[in-house]
């Protein structure tokens, strides 16, 4: 799928193609700095829907996530999407931010609260003068640009959410706030990704829900991370991989098989596309495009 500036990433989902779209986070040095325009170099071939940048936890990578974005905007082909969280700022301080994002040619933009400083599960408290979920950045973005905006959804419902029809009417407030699209935590099963959708549904959130894939590479690194979002690895996907715990290879083919097959099923499912948390990174990606014929 190939866009052009200044069209809504609605419009362009709502043609019909599979968006597929790729994230990235600001690296902390210069090595790193290398491997992600090596990554984004090695991706933009596949011309993504967009390619987005995080927020640093704790509002720690203002500058860079703008700088970043504001590269893309400028260097490639591709329609950057900029992360920004409520975390640590005033409104005022936001208001500066989306100032500086415009300033570099970026108009879409991830409106997330962001994860309390102690990690997720922790308690929340919002900034003075700031804001205290999501629904609200929206409505500032709404209220003070004319940017596209794109939220956070969770396929198990967050971590702090009541329950799970709670947590789709928190989706529903980010929509009637002005989100055009939402992208997912990372989906551990179809089938938690095709309940989201359904709850978004009956509740009346109307926008497109793309799922978001991290493949697993290594066990412990991705058994961390979903123990970190307080997450349980399902037993089917541990029961695949533990015959390959000595092998790292044959556990990474194995792991990039599982990640396949969940493509073709949020795809068949009906799934708008696949956003891929890169890790900035770009090999992995290439290989679940190969499995899926997906070519440059
Ligand atoms: P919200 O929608 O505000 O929800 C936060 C919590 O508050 C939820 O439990 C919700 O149920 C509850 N809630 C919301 N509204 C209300 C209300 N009106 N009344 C009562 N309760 C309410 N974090 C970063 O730091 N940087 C990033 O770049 C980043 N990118 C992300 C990208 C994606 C695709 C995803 C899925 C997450 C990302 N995160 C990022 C993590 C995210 O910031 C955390 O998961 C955060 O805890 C929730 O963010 P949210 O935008 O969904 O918040």
């Amino acid at each position: 799928m190939t866009h052009e500036r200044g069209q809504s990433m609605r419009e362009l989902l709502a043609r019909g193609d599979k968006s597929f779209s790729f994230e990235f986070f600001p690296p902390k040095d210069e090595l790193g700095e290398q491997q992600l325009w090596q990554a984004i170099t090695d991706l933009e071939p596949y011309g993504p829907t967009f390619v987005s940048v995080t927020y640093g936890a704790g509002g720690t990578t203002r500058d860079r996530t703008v700088a970043i974005t504001g590269r893309i905007a400028r260097e490639t082909g591709m329609l950057p999407v900029a992360h920004l969280t409520c975390v640590g700022h005033t409104t005022d301080e936001i208001t500066a931010i989306l100032d500086d994002l415009a300033r570099a040619g970026v108009e879409h933009v991830m409106a997330l609260r962001g994860d309390p400083p102690g990690g997720p599960g922790t308690p929340w408290t919002p900034t003075e003068g700031g804001l205290t979920y999501a629904n609200e950045l929206v409505a500032l973005i709404r209220e003070r640009t004319d940017m596209r905006i794109g939220v956070a959804a969770f396929p198990e419902g967050h971590v702090d959410a009541k329950d799970l029809d709670h947590d789709a009417r928190v989706l529903r407030a980010k929509y009637d706030a002005g989100a055009e699209f939402a992208v997912t935590d990372m989906v551990l099963r179809a089938s938690d990704y095709v309940g989201l959708v359904d709850r978004a549904h009956a509740v009346g959130a109307d926008l497109p829900i793309i799922p978001g894939i991290m493949p697993i590479l290594n066990l412990r690194s991705m058994q961390r991370m979903v123990d970190f979002s307080r997450r349980e690895l399902p037993q089917e996907t541990v029961e695949r991989l533990a015959p390959y715990a000595d092998d790292p290879a044959r556990l990474r083919e194995e792991g990039i098989a599982i990640a396949t097959e969940l493509c073709e099923a949020l795809l068949d499912a009906g799934a708008p596309g696949l956003h891929f948390y890169t890790l900035n990174r770009s090999k992995a990606t290439r290989e679940i495009f190969a499995n899926l014929q997906i070519t440059v």
